[in-house]
């Protein structure tokens, strides 16, 4: 009893598990925020589809698109200078 209680209890587990992993994993790759007006944008885009604003911007060292809220670059490792900080 006690051993058919575990089996029932490790499924309860293991589909719960299973539901919450793959979705989170999912937004963090594929969605970002807009620097702008903060909505979700997919992460390859260029613009931000709801203000226009830039989300990627080509590396000065590599130039590769890279995040415009990316302090480093990503692929190369090289300081981005931003003009806008406060
Ligand atoms: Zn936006
Ligand atoms: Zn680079």
């Amino acid at each position: 009893m006690v051993l058919l209680l575990l089996v029932i209890l490790a499924i309860l587990i293991w589909s719960i598990q299973v539901e919450l992993e793959p979705k989170h994993s999912a937004d963090v790759l594929v969605e970002t925020s807009c620097a702008a007006c903060h909505r979700s944008v997919d992460i390859d885009s260029l613009v931000c589809p709801h203000c226009q604003q830039q989300i990627r911007e080509a590396c000065p060292e590599c130039h590769r698109g890279k995040l415009i809220s990316h302090h480093y670059c990503p692929f190369c490792g090289s300081a981005q200078k931003r003009n806008d900080e406060s």
